[in-house]
């Protein structure tokens, strides 16, 4: 069943004509709806400075600690994710709901942000391109004294999983999994080398499926991606990428934020071996690898309190 088709002059997906797809996702997404209302309606509703569609509630700004207060307060709701089949692309995401993965979450297999328009492609490809060339002119002058970061085969399979590593793609918040394991492979990655991305789309911010969990990631630097699980969330939130902007202020919207706390949720659940979480940064340094920015100091925040809160 083929719900959507890759547009090869944009690279984007488009949604195509499959009737019983759509009536799928409509009654996913509508059953979904009202699984996230409730629980949002059942859990700690007055504290949590988010109401049940993730608009700020009246007397807060969103900012570094409002978006620790929700990680804090806010219920992690059920999840609906953008599947990825095994052997293909988002572009054939279109699938049934998992076997294998948890039987609590919605998986709504085909939610596909609709094309883009033709200036928000070159805003892409410029974006895209300038993040490859600074990555090239970084990377060379790094090889002298650390080791580049290198990819294994896509058939390495993952340790025990013991570890959630959080990333910021450092690009735009629509710069999505196509976009990503383009540039990934561009560096001579097999593939993309998060295992999941949380990006915007043109329906709003979505979690997309990206390596099996079953393979190795390429996300930490060497020595680090076995037995962990890379979550990447779509944005760059450094200062100097901001400049002028209030650094209190730079983390992802909420409904990012609460998808990443959900997704985190969803994951730890599912993985029972799970005993810890580390923005990118932090966990190089465990590791002795070269030091990184990513996620930013403001997604480090949003790390630190889920490690509070939920590990
Ligand atoms: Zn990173």
């Amino acid at each position: 069943m083929v719900g959507l088709e890759m547009d090869t002059n944009t690279g984007m997906i488009a949604p195509q004509e499959a009737p019983a797809c759509k009536r799928m996702l409509i009654a996913l997404a509508c059953g979904c709806v009202l699984v996230c209302q409730s629980a949002r309606a059942n859990g700690n509703a007055a504290s949590c400075p988010l109401d049940e569609q993730n608009r700020i509630k009246p007397g807060y700004t969103w900012n570094v600690a409002t978006a620790q207060l929700a990680i804090a307060r806010c219920e992690a709701q059920p999840i609906a994710m953008v599947r990825r089949v095994s052997s293909g692309n988002w572009s054939k995401a279109c699938t049934p709901p998992s076997q294998d993965l948890s039987s609590a979450a919605s998986w709504t297999g085909c939610a596909p942000p609709p094309a883009c328009t033709d200036e928000e492609q070159q805003i892409k490809r410029h974006n895209g391109q300038v993040r490859l060339e600074a990555w090239r002119r970084r990377c060379s002058g790094r090889k002298t004294t650390i080791p580049p970061d290198t990819d294994p085969v896509c058939s390495v399979p993952m340790r025990p999983i013991d570890t959630i590593v959080v990333h910021q793609t450092e690009a735009q918040q629509a710069f999505g999994p196509d976009e990503l394991q383009k540039e990934h492979r561009d560096r001579g990655f097999d593939d993309i080398g998060y295992h999941y991305v949380i990006a915007k789309t043109r329906n709003g911010w979505r979690i997309f499926e990206a390596r099996s969990e079953e393979i190795e990631g390429a996300h930490a630097g060497s020595g680090l991606n076995g037995g962990s699980i890379g979550i990447a969330i779509a944005g760059d939130y450094r200062t100097q990428s901001n400049p002028g902007k209030d650094p209190a202020t730079l983390v992802p919207p909420p409904d990012a934020v609460m998808l990443l706390k959900s997704l985190v949720a969803d994951v730890a659940s599912r993985h029972q071996g799970i005993t810890q979480i580390y923005g990118h940064g932090e966990h190089k340094m465990r590791g002795s690898g070269c030091d990184t920015d990513c996620p930013s100091v403001g997604v480090q925040q949003l790390v630190n309190a889920m490690r509070k809160q939920m590990f």
